[in-house]
C-alpha cells in the first residue's frame, strides 16, 4: 500500500466565543487539512492550525511546506514503513512542525487503517476514555466567572484559565472563579508567557496563601525563559506546566535536567505529530514527569488524532483537547465521541473520521 498523492484544502469551524487569551484573539478557525491516498483507494486524513505566535506557521507557510516539500518526499513509499516516512517528514524541513504534524496524523490514520484497527490500540491502547479540561478566555474577571459556571453546568469539571494579559489582576480573576465554581473543580491556570519570572513566584505565592487550591500553572514566562522557569518551579508549591517552552525531545530532555518544569504539555502542532509526541513522552516518563495532551485551535480531525495519542500513553494523565467543544459545529463526522468533558474511543479504524462522507460535503 503506496502513498499515490497528498491533497492539500481548508478545513473551517466558528467558534462559540471568541478564544482570548495573553498572546491572541481568535474568532473562527481556519486549518488547513490534508487527504493522504494510497495505490489500493484508501485515504487517511490530517490537519495543521496556523499559529504564527507560538509555531511561526501560517496557512500559507503550512501549504507550501506540505505541497512543495513533503509530499515529494514521501509519495510512492510504503505505508508500512511508518518509521521511515515519519523520519523523511522530519528530516525535509527544519522547525514547520504543524505542517508535519498533518501529514504524520495522516499517514497514521492509513497505517492502523491498513490493519483495520483502531489507532490508539496499534499505540500502545491503554485507556477508552478521557477527560478533558475546557478553556476559559481572558477577559474582565465577571465574564471570566460567567463562562466558568456556564462551562460547569455544560458538565466540565475542569477549567483551563486563561491569564496573564493583566498580571495585577490576574489572583483576583482566579479567586473569584474558585469562590464561583466551588471546591470540589479542578482549576488550571494557563499564563501564556505572560508573567515575568518574579511576578509568577509572587501571583502564584498569593494563589496558594488565599487557598486557589490550583492544579497546576502553565508556561508563567516567555518560552525562552527557561532560568525563570526553573526559578518559578524552585519557589513555588504548585506543579509548573511546560507548553511553549517544550517543542522537541530535545527541548524535553533540556527542561528535565534543569527542573525547569514539573510537567510538560505536548502538543501535535508543536512536535511535529505523533511520533516526536511518543518520544517526548517516553522520555518524561522515565523522569517520572507526567505530560499533558493539549491542542491549538484545531478541529475534530487532528484532536482527535491527539484523542489517539492519549487514550495509548499511560504517563498521559491530563487531557486539554478542548478544540471541538469551543467550536459551534463539526467539519466532520465520526472519530472519537466527544461529549461534554467525555472523549470517548471507538473502535473504528484509524482515527475513525468519516472521510468519504466529508468530501462528499
Ligand atoms: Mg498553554
Amino acid at each position: 500500500m503506496k502513498i499515490s498523492k497528498v491533497e492539500v484544502g481548508f478545513v473551517e469551524a466558528p467558534l462559540i466565543t471568541p478564544f482570548k487569551t495573553a498572546l491572541r484573539t481568535v474568532h473562527s478557525i481556519r486549518n488547513i487539512a490534508v487527504l493522504i491516498y494510497t495505490d489500493n483507494g484508501l485515504i487517511g486524513i490530517g490537519e495543521a492550525a496556523p499559529t504564527h505566535v507560538i509555531t511561526g506557521e501560517t496557512l500559507s507557510s503550512i501549504r507550501y511546506a506540505i505541497e512543495e516539500v513533503i509530499a515529494p518526499s514521501i509519495t510512492g513509499i510504503e505505508i508500512d514503513e511508518i518509521a521511515l516516512l515519519c523520519q523523511k517528514i522530519d528530516a525535509c524541513l527544519y522547525q514547520n512542525t504543524s505542517a508535519k504534524a498533518a501529514v504524520e496524523i495522516a499517514l497514521y490514520d492509513l497505517w492502523a487503517k491498513q490493519y483495520n484497527a483502531p489507532l490508539f490500540k496499534l499505540l500502545g491502547g491503554y485507556k477508552k476514555n478521557i477527560t478533558t479540561d475546557i478553556t476559559i478566555s481572558v477577559n474582565e474577571t465577571d465574564e471570566m466567572v460567567r463562562d466558568s459556571i456556564a462551562a460547569v453546568k455544560r458538565g466540565f469539571s475542569i477549567l483551563k484559565v486563561k491569564v496573564g494579559k493583566n498580571p495585577v489582576e490576574d489572583v483576583e480573576r482566579v479567586m473569584a472563579i474558585r469562590k464561583a465554581v466551588g471546591p470540589d473543580i479542578t482549576l488550571r491556570v494557563d499564563a501564556n508567557q505572560g508573567w515575568t519570572a518574579k511576578e509568577a513566584v509572587k501571583i502564584i505565592g498569593q494563589l496558594e496563601d488565599k487557598g486557589a487550591d490550583i492544579e497546576l500553572v502553565e508556561q508563567p514566562v516567555h518560552y525562552s525563559d527557561i532560568k525563570g522557569m526553573q526559578y518559578i518551579t524552585n519557589n513555588t508549591y504548585t506543579n509548573i506546566l511546560a507548553d511553549e517552552s517544550v517543542f522537541s525531545p530535545k527541548q524535553a530532555i533540556e527542561v528535565i535536567e534543569k527542573r525547569a518544569a514539573d510537567l510538560i504539555n505536548i502538543k501535535l502542532m508543536k512536535t511535529g505529530g505523533i511520533s516526536k509526541a511518543q518520544q517526548i513522552n517516553h522520555i518524561a516518563e522515565a523522569n517520572g514527569i507526567a505530560c499533558m495532551i493539549g491542542c491549538m485551535l484545531e478541529t475534530k480531525i487532528s484532536v482527535s488524532a491527539a484523542a489517539h495519542f492519549a487514550a495509548a500513553s499511560k504517563n498521559v494523565t491530563m487531557v486539554d483537547l478542548d478544540g471541538p467543544s469551543l467550536c459551534s459545529e463539526d467539519p466532520i463526522e465520526g472519530g472519537p465521541i466527544f461529549e461534554g468533558e467525555n472523549i470517548q474511543m471507538t473502535d473504528a479504524p484509524g482515527i475513525g473520521l468519516l472521510i468519504e462522507a466529508y468530501l462528499a460535503k
